[in-house]
């Protein structure tokens, strides 16, 4: 039997920052990891075949925006990177590509003023990172984003405009995306011009040299390739057990997996309320984001898409290999990540002079550890489930970037909701 004060379950950045924070209070911690590595959702690795360093996952960070993943930079002196400025646009929309930095035609922008006003005051009724998104009196908001948009009665380009970026920044089709979870994220940045503005920070040395940095920094017992299949309360403690029959017992369980794969784990007494819910109804976010080895770009490039497969692409390193692409489509059915002919179609639908010589992606709609990508609330999900979320199940503590505050879906997001979880749990120890 191996026995701790606590378990950790998951080892991406919530889980990292509870054990951490648990095991610098005194306490003696277990990390439990499925896979292989740590660091989950996020994954620094070489494109396939070739020496450029790559983000497969998580990557691009607002620190002036995004308190926790700037407070783990500083405190381990980590600092940033930046993707490089474009230089050559395309905005697929309109049933086109306009090859200009803004695509919105003069004669829009009062209809565009008035619509942008409208975002950024619903957006400003949301008390940003002071307590769960699902905030009295947000009801009406928290509706189908397409349906939001409809609401805004802008003309064609305009409303394209508005439903391409939310499509493409949280990998799900705007019908199964919330409004009031689009619209945190404008809180979050302060406006929507700031949402609109590209996001180019990036963590020096990879999103890996920060998780390493963090879980250096305790005395946690990381445990990979132990995958947890049920956790079962004891008296008053709790058993956990791998797949491959290790039995672990502590005093509290951190629980720091995504909510898409919380039902491939027996909890007993089985989770209720909004953590049966969601565990049922998962939360909507399925991007794909891929990588293209491209020859033939002379100028970085920048598109954003709402009739394209991919809703986004952008250059992201240029080596004498060639251009590196990222882009990110809106859910599996428009892009297949392993096939590079389709990948090819899809990035000339953008660009139809490149030549691709090769493509690299994770599927993590597909990998059992995460099945989805990052955060994306359905219409209802958030007034209905958001605070419920956040509460404890037992001794079982929860921690990942979906159930946050702030930045559900985002890095800083675990961060925050890692903090909370190690918090929750050092009463519990202590008394
Ligand atoms: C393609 C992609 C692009 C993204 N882009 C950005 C971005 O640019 N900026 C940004 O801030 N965020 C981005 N995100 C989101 C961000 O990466 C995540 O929100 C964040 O990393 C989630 O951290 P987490 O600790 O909450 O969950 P995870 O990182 O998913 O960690 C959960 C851990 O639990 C483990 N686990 C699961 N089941 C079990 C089990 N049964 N037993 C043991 N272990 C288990 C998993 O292996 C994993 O390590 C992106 C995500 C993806 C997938």
């Amino acid at each position: 039997m191996n026995s701790a004060d606590v378990i950790v379950i998951g080892g991406g950045f919530a889980g990292v920052i509870a054990a951490r924070d648990l095991s610098n209070a005194g306490h003696s911690v277990i990390l439990l990891e499925g896979r292989d590595r740590l660091g989950g959702r996020t994954w620094s690795r070489r494109f396939e075949g070739y020496s450029q360093q790559l983000e497969m996952g998580g990557t691009w960070i607002a620190p002036t925006k995004q308190k926790f993943v700037a407070a783990e930079l500083s405190r381990y002196g980590i600092g940033t990177h930046q993707s490089p400025a474009a230089e050559d646009f395309g905005w697929a929309i309109d049933d086109e590509i306009k090859r200009e930095p803004f695509p919105i035609p003069a004669t829009q922008w009062p209809d565009f003023e008035v619509a942008i006003s409208r975002i950024n005051a619903d957006a400003a009724r949301i008390r940003f990172y002071e307590e769960p998104l699902g905030q009295d009196g947000l009801d009406d908001l928290d509706i189908p984003f397409s349906t939001y948009v409809e609401d805004l009665k802008a003309p064609r380009i305009t409303s394209e405009f508005l439903l391409a970026w939310p499509t493409f920044y949280f990998g799900a089709y705007p019908q199964n995306l919330s409004a009031l979870h689009v619209l945190s994220w404008v809180a979050g940045f302060g406006s929507a011009s700031g949402w609109y503005t590209l996001l180019t920070d990036k963590v020096l040395g990879g999103t890996k040299n920060l998780v390493d940095h963090i879980i250096a920094d305790s005395q946690t017992d990381v445990r990979l390739d132990n995958p947890v299949q049920s956790i079962h309360a004891v008296g008053e403690r709790t058993q956990v057990t791998t797949r491959y029959g290790d039995v672990f017992e502590s005093r509290a369980v951190v629980m720091a997996t995504p909510i898409n794969t919380w039902d491939n784990i027996d909890v007993q007494p089985p989770l209720d309320g909004s953590h049966a819910a969601m565990a049922q109804e998962k939360q909507a976010g399925e991007s794909v984001k891929i990588w293209a080895l491209v020859r033939g770009l002379e100028r970085n490039f920048f598109g954003v898409g709402w009739h394209t497969r991919i809703k986004w692409m952008a250059t992201e390193y240029t080596t004498d290999e060639g251009s590196y692409l990222v882009g990110f489509a809106s859910a599996a059915a428009d892009l297949n990540p392993h096939d590079k002919d389709d990948i090819t179609r899809a990035v000339h639908e953008f660009l139809p002079n490149v030549e691709v010589i090769a493509v690299d992606s994770h599927d993590w709609n597909r990998d059992e550890f995460s099945e989805g990508t990052w955060m994306a609330y359905r219409p209802g999900q958030v007034m209905a489930h958001s605070h419920g979320l956040q509460e404890s199940h037992g001794r079982i503590a929860f921690a990942n970037s979906d159930i946050a505050s702030g930045w559900a879906g985002w890095i800083d997001g675990a961060i925050e909701s890692g903090i909370q979880a190690a918090e929750t749990v050092k009463k519990w120890l202590i008394s």
